[in-house]
């Protein structure tokens, strides 16, 4: 090798493709691992969904619920339900929580259309929803595709009604319809941001009418009549229910060399299901392990299954309380990962990133130093050391990563429930999966990148 070459390649930093840093039995773990990835993706859709598909999976490794009154011993697993959407999954280490607890975290909701609290109407002999759509989305982009829902009903008598309708085969689903291009010459001069507004993602859900001479609303009446017969709720019964459209498209291989995922709701399950199945196979780490899947991330964290509570301190504080632990103490010695997705390079619309510090489909996990927008405002910028600590930690393992800002300087920006650890005193830094056509009804992951999150969340846990 020439000085030249040698030099530089001691002295430059380079990111090349994982796949000309990985052998063919790493690119087979990795499209293994994505389609349990895939599975998962499909039964859990929304927050409820997927805390309850974890806690199936978790049980079966031996993770119990938490109480009190048992004294847990290194090795011992369980979890802290919390009211169904979201979870934490500890592992006790050998060593005592106040030496520090190394925690992951990943959310589970993802952009959607929630029905408001009361739904139904008739209009033009059409029954419909009304909705309300939750977290970040471009509302042209939901208009004309399938739709399915999900949720619960609750009744006053304390019972919950589940409901899931249009997922499996032969079930109907829903829509959002738009204008044809015949007749959208003024619509099609609003603004991008203003094409479909709020007040229009309206979903079609029937049409026939309860056959009878005389009164009115009578495809409404129809529809009621159904959904009491299914569910036995009246439409009074809406008003203390969460029900959400999703797109129900299933997931899928995109690709001729079937190297991408594309799916729903991968912001931010492809963390958290990469994040739980390292947790699963923790065995007796030195330091308590704990991950968590959390709820409303997507608006803002806020609320008592969201990360902006007190969530975190209180299975802290339990972890604490078993082996008389000081619970600031522990927070103050622990480390994070807050695993959430980053804006990968798309091909088509290069110019919102900046080359040098975007992160590349296929380029292996990224490590997010910072998000937040307008100059860093609301983030957690990690600290050069704990960067480096991870980086060692990465490099040692063999686990291919990038680094990566979400996109341009001042062209927007983003959050991620980083900031809401690291004001508990704890050490953290984003780390995820970049992702194309974030938000969207349909997102793309790349696999390698999949697994190689799921391997950087296992070295960190074990
Ligand atoms: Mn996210
Ligand atoms: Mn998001």
């Amino acid at each position: 090798m020439s000085d030249y070459k040698k030099i530089k390649e001691e002295l430059f930093y380079e990111n090349k493709n994982g796949y000309l840093r990985s052998d063919d039995e790493t690119v087979k773990q990795a499209y293994d691992f994505c389609e349990g990835y895939k599975e998962f993706l499909n039964l859990a859709k929304t927050e409820r969904e997927a805390t309850a598909a974890a806690i199936v999976l978790a049980e079966r490794k031996g993770f119990k619920p938490f109480t009190r009154e048992k004294e847990y011993k290194p090795g011992d697993k369980v979890y802290f339900n919390n009211r169904g959407k979201s979870v934490a999954f500890v592992v006790f280490g050998e060593k005592k929580a106040e030496c520090g607890i190394n925690i992951t975290a990943a959310h589970i909701d993802s952009p959607r259309l929630d029905l408001k609290p009361n739904p139904l109407y008739e209009d033009v002999e059409f029954a419909l929803f009304k909705t309300h759509y939750y977290g970040g989305i471009r509302k042209y982009q939901w208009p004309t595709v399938p739709l399915a829902l999900h949720g619960v009903f609750a009744k006053k008598d304390g019972s919950v009604v589940t409901v899931s309708i249009g997922e499996n085969p032969g079930e109907p689903q829903f829509v959002v319809n738009d204008l044809l291009p015949h007749l959208a010459s003024e619509q099609s001069k609003r603004t991008l941001s203003d094409g479909i507004r709020g007040e229009e993602l309206n979903v079609m859900i029937g049409s026939r009418p309860f056959k009878d001479d005389e009164g009115s609303e009578l495809v409404k009446l129809n529809i009621l009549k159904l959904l009491n017969e299914k569910y036995g709720i009246t439409e009074e019964d809406f008003l203390s229910a969460e029900l959400e459209m999703v797109p129900a498209a299933k997931a899928t291989d995109i690709g001729f060399d079937r190297s991408l995922v594309g799916a729903y709701g991968q912001d931010d399950r492809v963390c958290a299901y990469s994040e739980l199945m390292a947790v699963l196979d923790v065995k007796a780490p030195e330091k308590t392990a704990v991950a968590i899947l959390a709820d409303k991330e997507e608006i803002g964290s806020d609320g008592n299954t969201g990360l902006n509570s007190k969530f975190l301190s209180y299975v802290v504080h339990d972890i604490c309380l078993n082996d008389g632990s000081d619970e600031t103490v522990a927070l103050r010695h622990s480390s994070c990962l807050s695993a959430d997705v980053n804006a990968g390079m798309d091909p088509t619309f290069q110019d919102v990133m900046e080359k040098r510090n975007a992160s590349f489909l296929n380029h292996g996990v990224v490590v997010t130093k910072y998000t937040g927008s307008r100059g860093k405002y609301g983030t957690s910028d990690a600290s050069a050391e704990y960067v480096a600590k991870i980086r060692a930690l990465l490099d040692k393992a063999g686990i291919i990563w990038q680094t990566g800002e979400l996109g341009r300087v001042d062209v927007g920006g983003g959050g991620t429930v980083a900031m809401y650890i690291a004001n508990l005193g704890v050490d953290v830094v984003d780390l995820g999966v970049p992702v194309l056509s974030m938000h969207a009804p349909f997102e793309v992951t790349a696999k390698l990148d999949v697994y190689m999150c799921n391997r950087a969340m296992y070295e960190f846990m074990k």
